[in-house]
């Protein structure tokens, strides 16, 4: 039903290990559109998904300064969901409080204000299966020099969650190898389970 590994290029990785920016948009704008949501839509909720990389309250560079406060929004930062330390994974908080934030917004009758809740609590699953399980042991998560830990056309290397198989110099992403394409499956599995669950 969802494609995967292909027609999909992958843009290069930031230095700082981020996925790009606009990965995130792409990945939700394509799977809204195969949901048959219409019209301008699917971009709506594609910008939401990637403004949680651009607006300074949740933008993952800033946490280079105030990791407790930002990190939280893309990494398995456990204990730092609204100050609850509870050790739930803070992106499945956050993303149950941007999907309920979403759903009220729909029902009050703000659209634009519900597409852009979607889009940010789908970006905080998304980064479920992006960043994996990266950092959650360590004060500060990063994937420097790690290439393709936070590209999941990569497959991690065990359930740990914190490294990827080796990658061959010649592979390239739109070869889906035998092996590869389960961590990106996933990712676009979830960010469709999000949008039905909205559309009900
Ligand atoms: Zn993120």
């Amino acid at each position: 039903m969802f494609a995967y590994c292909a027609n999909n290029p992958v843009n290069s990785s930031d230095l700082y290990g981020y996925r790009d920016k606009d990965d995130h948009k792409s990945w939700t704008k394509s799977t809204a559109l195969q949901l048959d949501f219409w019209g301008s839509i699917p971009e709506k909720i594609g910008d939401g998904s990637r403004s949680v990389d651009i607006d300074m309250s949740t933008n993952p560079l800033r946490t280079l300064t105030k990791w407790k406060y930002n990190q939280r929004y893309h990494f398995n930062r456990k204990n730092f969901c609204d100050n609850v330390s509870n050790g739930e994974d803070t992106r499945l908080c956050y993303y149950s409080i941007y999907f309920d934030k979403a759903i009220a917004a729909k029902n009050s009758g703000d659209i634009d204000g519900a597409y852009d809740a979607l889009g940010k609590a789908i970006h905080f699953m998304q980064d479920v299966f992006s960043h994996g399980e990266i950092g959650v042991n360590s004060s500060f998560a990063s994937h420097v020099g790690q290439e393709g830990v936070d590209d999941p056309h990569y497959d991690w290397q065990s359930s740990q969650q914190i490294s990827v198989y080796k990658v061959p110099s010649n592979y390239k992403l739109d070869d889906c190898p035998q092996g590869y394409g389960n961590r990106y499956r996933d990712t676009m599995f979830i960010t469709a389970v999000a949008l039905i669950a909205y559309q009900k």
